[in-house]
């Protein structure tokens, strides 16, 4: 039997991971700070532990593991990342881990590793024409990501490729663009935009306003869960070592992320801009590189991944509301 590590398991990509792995009959070990906070993890064993401890990597990582999924990191929205007060913690916690389980890894002559970076390692000068972003994977440089969160995963990046160098593994990089879907955060700070815009429409009446940081003209691109896992396990198990872009070419703003969701769950909604952090003007997934190495891109169109994660997220409203 096929046997698979799961770190960060206890997160939103992780926990999902679990569910895949499991279907594909791995066994699976995840480990995490915390349990999976929507339903159970399917995870054969699951280790609540910090990554940031030696000992813990030590005791997860006691076996040759067939594949191992580098997905923990300290992270979370745009109130989380962008407003500096949490950059220390960001930078030392996720170097911290990844040093660890790169060296524990190489250790213990595992040769795969999947290590998510992110598109906020994109050069923010790349970003600023909402309409024309460029996020082609040979544009990283000279770098100039606009968080620390970003020049952290710039940093983790080269560390998996150098071990692939030097110590012959053949560790994978992918940069996530945006990733959502059901049993994601969906309030207290750290959820996403596409979260958040679910939650806060599920929330209020027909006719009613919601909050809009920024003027809702920053673009982005989404992609829905099923599609970012094909990818990342597609890119583990191919002879491409990355980084390569996972994430949807279907660029919208944030206004027309809002008639979206609107129109999903049948409501009139007044936007009511306010200040607060956005990060970069516009991004957007460039499919070309995945599609050329791997053969395949991401297709569902974002309508179809918003309609379930609206509707998963209008359930947790209505069931805290009681
Ligand atoms: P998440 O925050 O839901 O999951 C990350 C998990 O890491 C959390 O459960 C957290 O508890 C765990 N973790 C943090 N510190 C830890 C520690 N010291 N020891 C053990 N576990 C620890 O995030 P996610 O959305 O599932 O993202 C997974 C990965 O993908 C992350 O590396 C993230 O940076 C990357 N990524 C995600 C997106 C996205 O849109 N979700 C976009 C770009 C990149």
């Amino acid at each position: 039997m096929k046997t698979a590590l799961v770190c960060g398991a206890g997160g939103f990509i992780g926990s999902h991971l679990i569910k895949r792995l499991k279907t594909e009959g791995f066994w699976v070990r995840g480990v995490d700070l915390k349990f999976p906070e929507y339903g159970d993890t399917e995870a054969d064993d699951f280790v609540i532990g910090d990554l940031r401890e030696q000992g813990v990597c030590h005791r997860v990582i006691d076996r040759c593991f067939d594949e191992v999924y580098q997905l923990a990191a300290d992270m979370g929205g745009a109130g989380y990342i962008f407003t500096g007060e949490n950059d220390a913690d960001i930078m030392h916690n996720s170097a911290t881990f990844n040093l660890n389980i790169a060296e524990r890894c190489h250790k213990r002559n595992i040769k795969h590793v999947f290590y998510s970076s992110s598109a906020c390692m994109y050069p923010e000068y790349n970003q600023l024409d909402p309409d024309n972003p460029n996020c082609a994977e040979d544009s990283a440089y000279p770098a100039a990501p606009d968080s620390e969160y970003g020049w952290e995963k710039l940093f983790s990046e080269r560390l998996f490729l150098a071990y692939n160098r030097n110590h012959g593994m053949l560790n994978r990089v992918a940069r996530f663009h945006n990733i959502f879907g059901p049993q994601g955060t969906w309030d207290g700070g750290k959820e996403k935009a596409p979260a958040a815009i679910c939650r806060k429409i599920a929330e209020v009446n027909s006719g009613d306003a919601i909050e809009i940081w920024g003027d809702g003209t920053q673009t982005r691109s989404f992609l829905y869960i099923d599609e970012c896992l094909e990818g990342s396990t597609r890119l583990l198990r191919s002879s491409f070592e990355g980084p390569v872009n996972i994430g949807s070419d279907e660029m919208v703003s944030i206004n027309q992320l809002v008639e979206y969701v609107a129109a999903i769950a049948g409501k009139t909604i007044e936007k009511n801009h306010i200040p607060g952090p956005l990060g970069v003007r516009g991004r957007n997934s460039d499919n070309r590189l995945i599609e050329k190495k791997l053969g395949w891109r991401p297709t569902e169109s974002l309508r179809t991944g918003l309609e379930k994660t609206y509707g998963w997220i209008e359930q947790q409203v209505m069931a805290n509301k009681k």
